[in-house]
C-alpha cells in the first residue's frame, strides 16, 4: 500500500491505476464502519483509494477539530489489511494552500438538521469532497448512511456539478447493542456508552410503528422523543421525519423518508438515522 501526501503525487498516481477506481473518504480513527466502505470498494473496483484528512473547514469554532481522535499508524495497518491500494493523507496546507478562497455551497438541503445546527459544516464537507473528487477522479465514491444528510448533500452536489462519480451508499454499521459506530464514541464515559443504544432503539420503534401503518409523522417524532428524554444521560437536540432526498419535514409519511436525530451524551454529540418507506 502506497501512502501519498501531496496533490501532485496523487494526480500522477491516479493516472496509473486500473479502473474502475473507488474512493473511500474518511477523517481517520477508523472503525468497522469505515472498513465496510473499504470492503465494498474492494469488491466493486479494480483500484481502491482511501483518504484520511481531518478537514478543518467542516468544524465550527467551538467544535472538536483539535481534539478529534487521530491514529495514523493504526489506520494504515487496517487499510493495508483490507487491500486498499493507496492512502491519500494530505496536510491541511496541501488541501488549503495559502490564498485558498473557493468554496462549494449546496443550497436548501443544507439549511436543515445538521446544517442548521452546525453553520458552515456542509460548506466544508462539499468543498473538501469536491477537491478529493477533482484530484482523484474516482469512478465510484463510498459514503455511509450513518451521515444521512451528508449523503443527501453529496448526491445533490455530484448531480448538480456533474462530478462524474457514482455515489455508493453503505448501510450503517452498528455495535452489537445497536449503537452506530463512530470515531466520536470514544468521548463516551462507560455510563454514557451503556445509555447510548437508546437512540437506535427509539429509531427502531418508530420504524416498527410505520410498518404497522402509522403515517402521522408527529406520532413518530413524539415516540422517539419520549423514549430518549426518559434517558437521564441524554440531551436530545432534534428528531426529524423528513423526505429522504430533500430533507423537508413531513406531516404524513407518504414517500421514502429518513427519521434522524442528534443527541448529546456528555462531551459526545451523536447522530443516527433510519430510512423508512423505501422499496
Ligand atoms: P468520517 O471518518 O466520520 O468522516 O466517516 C467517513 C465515512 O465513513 C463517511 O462516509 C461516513 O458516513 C462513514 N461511516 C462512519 N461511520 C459509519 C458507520 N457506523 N457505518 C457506515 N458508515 C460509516
Amino acid at each position: 500500500m502506497n501512502v501519498i501526501t501531496t496533490v501532485a503525487d496523487m494526480i500522477a498516481a491516479r493516472e496509473r491505476l486500473p479502473r474502475p477506481l473507488g474512493l473511500v473518504p474518511t477523517m481517520g480513527y477508523l472503525h468497522e464502519g469505515h472498513m465496510t466502505l473499504a470492503r465494498c470498494a474492494r469488491r466493486d473496483c479494480r483500484s481502491v483509494i482511501a483518504s484520511i484528512f481531518v478537514n478543518p473547514t467542516q468544524f465550527g469554532p467551538n467544535e472538536d477539530f483539535a481534539a478529534y481522535p487521530r491514529d495514523m499508524e493504526r489506520d494504515l495497518a487496517m487499510l493495508t489489511n483490507e487491500g486498499v491500494d493507496i492512502v491519500f493523507a494530505p496536510t491541511v496546507e496541501e488541501m488549503y494552500p495559502q490564498g485558498f478562497s473557493t468554496y462549494v455551497n449546496v443550497e436548501k438541503v443544507t439549511d436543515v438538521l445538521e446544517g442548521a445546527r452546525r453553520p458552515g459544516h456542509f460548506r466544508g464537507v462539499a468543498t473538501v469532497v469536491t477537491k478529493l473528487f477533482t484530484v482523484i477522479r474516482p469512478d465510484r465514491s463510498y459514503f455511509g448512511q450513518k451521515d444521512g444528510q451528508q449523503v443527501a448533500v453529496i448526491k445533490r452536489m455530484t448531480a448538480d456539478l456533474a462530478l462524474g462519480t457514482e455515489i455508493v451508499v453503505v448501510p450503517t454499521v452498528r455495535e452489537p447493542d445497536g449503537l452506530a459506530m463512530s470515531s466520536r464514541n470514544v468521548y463516551l464515559t462507560p455510563a454514557e456508552r451503556a445509555a447510548a443504544p437508546v437512540l437506535y432503539r427509539a429509531l427502531c420503534r418508530a420504524r416498527d410503528m410505520h410498518k404497522d401503518g402509522i403515517r402521522d409523522a408527529n406520532a413518530l417524532r413524539a415516540e422517539v422523543t419520549r423514549m430518549i428524554v426518559a434517558e437521564p444521560l441524554a440531551t436530545l437536540d432534534y428528531v426529524s421525519v423528513a423526505d429522504a432526498a430533500t430533507l423537508q419535514e413531513l406531516e404524513a409519511v407518504d414517500r421514502p423518508a429518513m427519521i434522524s436525530l442528534a443527541c448529546r451524551f456528555g462531551r459526545a454529540r451523536l447522530i443516527d438515522n433510519v430510512v423508512i418507506g423505501q422499496g
